[in-house]
């Protein structure tokens, strides 16, 4: 479990897990994650899979929480102790865990 964060566990739908299967799908295709792609069933059980984070921005302080799971397979790529994601909303690469924003605007 990640020591920098905390996460939390999450009731997906179908639908949602639909969603985000195609999210890490096109993720890979990018070369983003790491192949091979596992098929919807695969990914349905990996761990982290049901977990989500709460991420916020350092710039423009949008919150949003975001599922864990492409997260944890960047970060092993990364050898980094938190996910740093672009802002969904001002485009910053500034989109860091709850928690990390909170010691850093301190
Ligand atoms: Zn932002």
């Amino acid at each position: 479990m990640p020591k920098f964060f905390t996460t939390s566990k999450a009731n997906m739908s179908f639908i949602q897990k639909q969603n985000l299967y195609a999210e890490y799908k096109s993720a890979v295709e990018q070369g983003l994650v790491p192949g091979p792609l596992s098929s919807f069933s695969e990914f349905i059980s990996i761990p982290n899979f049901d977990v989500m984070v709460d991420m916020k921005c350092l710039s423009c302080h949008f919150a949003l929480k975001v599922n864990f799971a492409i997260y944890a397979e960047y970060m092993k790529l990364e050898n980094s102790p938190f996910p740093l994601d672009t802002c969904p909303q001002c485009g910053k690469l500034h989109f860091v865990p709850l928690d990390v924003y909170n010691k850093l605007m301190i």
